[in-house]
């Protein structure tokens, strides 16, 4: 049985209950064998008719819907009534011993057709006036009539009651469910339309980056070249010794601080440039290093970084510097949790080990860890805990989606020792080839 938006109860199928009934019914002239010691052919021959009728109905049924599948089920309820008033003239009238029944049926009614109220009533309007017949009929005084249609009456009011209370109930359910349809799409609406507004944002970012990246390459570059000639120009001149060392110490640091600061220029132009590459077989221990570098900028020293990349440990597919973002957001994410938990000395271990044939690379801190309520939401879209001045949410699933691309996973755990542990695993290598070609 399905629903319609409307609440109404529409069935996909012919009813199942309903042939039960029908194939059940005929059979129930055992219970005349049983009460009279014989067939009654009359009453089989009324069940029997009774039977096919609901056949017929349970396939008629889903053709129908609305305002006819309405008329249908109060015609119904007064024909069943019928029939089994039908049943009781046959097997005595007032003193068959279904007669008692007589009563329950628009309740029985109720219970079959909850979602259409009328059809207790009609039920009930049926058997009133077919038990009051019948009593008048064979000689019974009116108000025994009377009496017997008042307690038809009242059942067939709770019937209604029962159906009218059921209809709400499907409505009510029917509304929670469309108004939960609704609120679902609106805030997948609202999340496409955030990602896109910060792709939007970030692209614009990659783009100044890029131009202030160029900005500021330039005079770097005359500023290291003149740095150059005064080393030159001092070493020409005839100074002290002292000051002349003191000078050339001076001129050393400035320009490997800008060397430094050159370095972080060329990564960053590097990172920003459209990635369009195919994954390829790279060296972790270039794309660390790189990644490593960048994140040095944010982590300043705060956070100690560790590498420990075994020699022999074999390529893995993947595009260089998407694995560099991945990285990256795995190292800022370690030092935002140190720093935030205030543990000194803050320490991150990247770690590469060689599994059979399957790489895998581990990005371990000594921070909080993830809290229970946390670790099964680390991959939801917008799922932060850095407010929205800090976090968007979206790092580990981008992260996640960059690494699937190129047939690698990545995972999430507490370390037993306390902090978490980011794991990057790649396939063998010609599986994660057949994972990118398929
Ligand atoms: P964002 O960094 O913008 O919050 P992420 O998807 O990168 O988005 O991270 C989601 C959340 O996962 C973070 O807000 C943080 O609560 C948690 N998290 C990520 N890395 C760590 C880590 N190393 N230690 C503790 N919590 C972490």
């Amino acid at each position: 049985m399905t629903v319609s938006p409307h609440g109404e109860a529409t069935r996909t199928g012919p009813d199942k209950t309903t042939l039960l009934f029908a194939a059940v019914l005929p059979l129930l002239s055992v219970l005349d064998v049983l009460i009279f010691s014989h067939v009654n052919l009359e009453a089989l021959g009324v069940r029997v008719l009774w039977a096919g009728e609901l056949v017929l109905s349970a396939f008629l049924v889903t053709r129908l819907s609305g305002w006819s599948r309405r008329l249908f089920f109060l015609a119904n309820s007064a024909i069943g009534s019928v029939f089994y008033l039908a049943v009781v003239a046959c097997t005595g009238d007032v003193d068959s011993p279904y007669v008692h029944m007589v009563m329950c049926l628009p309740l029985l009614v109720a219970i079959v057709y909850p979602e259409e109220a009328g059809a207790a009533i009609v039920s009930g309007v049926v058997c009133m006036l077919g038990i009051g017949t019948l009593v008048v009929l064979t000689g019974h005084p009116p108000a025994q009539a009377i009496a017997w249609a008042s307690l038809v009456a009242m059942t067939s009011f709770f019937g209604v009651a029962g159906s009218t209370q059921f209809r709400r109930a499907l409505e009510a359910r029917n509304e929670a469910r469309l108004e939960r349809t609704r609120r679902e799409a609106a805030e997948k609406l609202a999340g496409t339309l955030a990602a896109q507004a910060l792709s939007e944002r970030l692209a614009t970012v990659g783009r100044l980056t890029a131009g202030v990246m160029h900005e500021i390459n330039n005079p770097l570059a005359f500023v290291h070249a003149n740095l150059r000639f005064l080393q030159e120009e001092l070493r020409a001149q005839r100074l002290s010794s002292e000051a002349h060392v003191e000078l050339e110490q001076v001129l050393a640091e400035t320009r490997s601080g800008v060397e430094r600061v050159q370095q972080i220029v060329l990564d960053l132009k590097g990172f920003s440039r459209r990635d369009t590459e195919e994954s390829t077989a790279c060296a972790l221990t270039d794309v660390v290093a790189d990644a490593v570098r960048l994140a040095a900028v944010r982590l300043k020293h705060r956070v100690h970084v560790k590498v420990e990349l075994p020699p022999g440990l074999p390529p893995v597919l993947a595009t260089p510097r998407r694995l560099v973002q991945v990285l990256l957001n795995l190292l800022v994410n370690a030092g935002d949790a140190i720093e935030e938990s205030g543990r000194e000395p803050g320490q991150i271990l990247v770690r590469g080990e060689a599994r059979g044939q399957r790489v895998v690379l581990f990005v371990e801190d000594n921070g909080p860890g993830f809290p229970p309520e946390v670790l099964p939401r680390l991959f939801e879209t917008f799922f932060t805990t850095k407010g929205p001045e800090k976090g968007t949410g979206l790092g580990l699933v981008i992260s996640r989606e960059l690494l699937e691309h190129c047939g690698a996973t990545l995972t999430a755990e507490n370390r037993e020792e306390g902090g978490a542990r980011l794991r990057i695993e790649w396939p063998a290598h010609d599986q994660a080839a057949g994972t990118l070609s398929g």
